[in-house]
């Protein structure tokens, strides 16, 4: 059986940008694609533990970051998954100026489309990922 795509988000806490990778990253794994993506706890990947190692090293691997700081890329990366494709929040933004996204906690209808069309990217790669293996 062919392994799922790992589609991992950033912790983002407090932060709209976080939350908007969460939810984005979530719904290719939860609605879009549940039975060739999967998720990870980032806090969990950044412990390092043998089980979660063992989960992502050399496994096809996509990252969505809220910020610049990339968390998510650099815990996989140090992890050893092979990251496929990595995104930030904040390169997605041009055309969204002047939108209201909501909070940290809680998006608004803007912030939920927003995490969709993110959402949609993520799941064309993950096709991709998958049709190249
Ligand atoms: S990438 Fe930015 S928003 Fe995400 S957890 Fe790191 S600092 Fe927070």
């Amino acid at each position: 059986m062919k392994s799922k795509v790992k589609v991992i988000p950033c912790s983002g806490i407090g932060k709209v940008l976080g939350l908007i990778a969460r939810e984005s990253a979530l719904r290719v794994t939860g609605e879009l694609l549940p039975e060739t993506t999967e998720s990870l706890c980032l806090a969990h990947i950044v412990t390092g533990d043998d089980e979660i190692v063992a989960k992502i090293e050399g496994q096809p691997c996509i990252t969505i970051d809220g910020c610049a700081k990339c968390c998510a890329q650099k815990s996989v990366e140090a992890a050893g998954g092979n990251i496929c494709n990595k995104h930030r929040v904040i390169d997605f933004m041009k055309p969204h100026r002047g939108e209201e996204h909501g909070n940290g906690t809680r998006l608004t209808e803007d912030g939920w489309k927003f995490a969709d069309e993110l959402a949609e990217v993520m799941a064309e790669e993950a096709k991709a990922v998958l049709e190249g293996e």
